[in-house]
């Protein structure tokens, strides 16, 4: 079993022409996954003079590991994000998340990218009726917010959307889709330089200083200096960025890649070969490969760093609950990438210190990156286009939390047991 992520096989490394660090730039970007490429992208595109610098190779943090599975939906309820935004902020926030993954076609069309795309529906499959209630609830609150329809596939139906009787019932989002993570990050970076940016790869930021002209920033290659400076480090967020480290929750997330699934025991898996989660607050999700060869299942069997053979036992465990035909199919990857939360459980973009962030995407972030990244590109630049409900939110932090998330085994606890009860229940 390799440890390194599945989506790398055929993909990787992303080939990068080696550059030196310039002495300036308009902006630098810190960080090379899809916030970051996205940022400056749209900034390259206006003109702006750009340097990216990435502490690994270019796209090796969550944007070359994730599910590649793609929809609209933040983490709290609708009821939850009324309480604490108000019922007008709840629906702009929902609402541009929904516009962000209806436009996000037009943009891979528009720059000519190839990721695998396919609008393949999402199923959500709920472990007993009262999560089914409460999934049912949440979905006509949502739509109710949006128009975003869906349909209920009852248990009876199930057989036709997915082999196993986990489930109590589930909800379809057809709009949902998936894609292959690492061709995306590896294209949007073939797009960056194609548009005029200077990737520096193997080069850490290690502080910046504000000075008359914007920032003087030193990394591990040599000092830069630039007007505007772009943080988007999210879940490998370090203590360099001060106060944005205290907003932002560092959380493990693994997946595996079973062996290639025989061709007729898929068909009967997997036929329409959708994107699925469930209702637990410690999910899984999980998806055919895009040859729908083969099923990638991820969860939070940890909330910090195990190895990748313990991940694996435990998320293959998990799956062989789900399908006991998977029992006899071997795995033949085991990896992780970090994420990051945070406190409101709402992504955030703004400005720290007279720095520029996006981040806090909270496990769903193929898209919202994306968007949050051409967010902060047009705040730069100052058009109205960089208007975003997530940069009018205050973001919030915690008096005793300053980077090292020590309360995260208290939340797996506290959601495991919540979960055992609602499945009980
Ligand atoms: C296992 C897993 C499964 C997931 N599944 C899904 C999914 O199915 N759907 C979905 O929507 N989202 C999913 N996500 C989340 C999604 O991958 C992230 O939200 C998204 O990739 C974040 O992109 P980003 O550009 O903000 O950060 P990243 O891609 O993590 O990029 C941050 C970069 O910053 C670099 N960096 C950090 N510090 C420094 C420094 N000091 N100097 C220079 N560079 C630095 C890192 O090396 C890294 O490359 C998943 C994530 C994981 C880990």
């Amino acid at each position: 079993m390799l440890t390194t992520p599945f989506w790398w096989e055929g993909v990787w490394p992303i080939e990068i022409p080696h550059r030196s660090l310039p002495a300036s730039a308009d902006v630098v970007v810190v960080g090379s996954g899809y916030a970051g490429l996205s940022a400056a992208l749209t900034l390259l595109k206006h003109g702006r003079s750009v340097v990216v610098v990435e502490a690994r190779r270019v796209g090796e943090g969550a944007s070359s590991r994730n599910g590649g599975m793609i929809g609209d939906l933040l983490k709290p309820s609708v009821a939850e994000l009324t309480g604490r935004f108000g019922a007008q902020m709840a629906a702009r926030l929902c609402c541009e998340f929904r516009d962000a993954l209806a436009r996000f076609p037009d943009f891979l069309a528009e720059n000519g990218i190839r990721c695998d795309f396919e609008r393949s529906g999402r199923i959500t499959g709920a472990l007993s009726d009262t999560q089914l209630a409460g999934l049912l609830r949440e979905s006509a609150a949502l739509r109710r917010l949006t128009g975003v329809e869906y349909d209920i596939v009852a248990k009876s139906d199930l057989a036709s959307e997915l082999g196993t009787d986990a489930y109590a019932g589930a909800r379809l989002y057809r709009h949902h889709a998936g894609l292959h993570p690492a061709k995306y990050v590896g294209e949007l970076a073939r797009c960056a330089l194609a548009a005029g940016a200077v990737i520096c790869e193997s080069t850490a930021f290690l502080s910046y200083e504000a000075t008359h002209e914007g920032f003087s920033i030193k990394t591990s290659t040599g000092g830069i200096r630039a007007r505007d400076l772009i943080v988007a480090t999210n879940g490998y967020t370090g203590s360099v960025s001060g106060r944005l480290q205290r907003r932002l929750i560092p959380v493990t997330s693994y997946m595996i890649a079973t062996e290639e699934v025989p061709a007729d025991l898929m068909a009967r898996l997997m036929p329409r070969g959708r994107v699925v989660t469930d209702t637990n607050r410690l999910l899984c999700y999980y998806r055919p490969s895009p040859d729908r060869r083969r099923i990638l299942f991820g969860g939070r069997p940890a909330y910090t760093e195990i190895s990748p053979q313990e991940s694996a036992r435990r998320l293959a465990s998990h799956l062989h609950t789900l399908f006991p035909a998977l029992a006899s199919v071997a795995l033949s990857h085991s990896w992780f990438g970090m994420i990051a939360y945070t406190f409101d459980r709402v992504p955030h973009v703004g400005t720290i210190d007279g720095y520029h962030y996006a981040g806090g995407c909270c496990g769903s972030g193929v898209v919202m990156a994306t968007w949050l990244g051409n967010k902060v590109a047009h705040r730069i630049l100052g058009s109205a286009e960089g208007a975003t409900a997530f940069a009018e939110i205050a973001h919030p932090t915690h008096p005793l939390y300053h980077g090292r998330p020590w309360f995260l085994p208290l939340v797996q606890a506290w959601y495991q047991a919540a979960d055992l009860w609602e499945r009980r229940a």
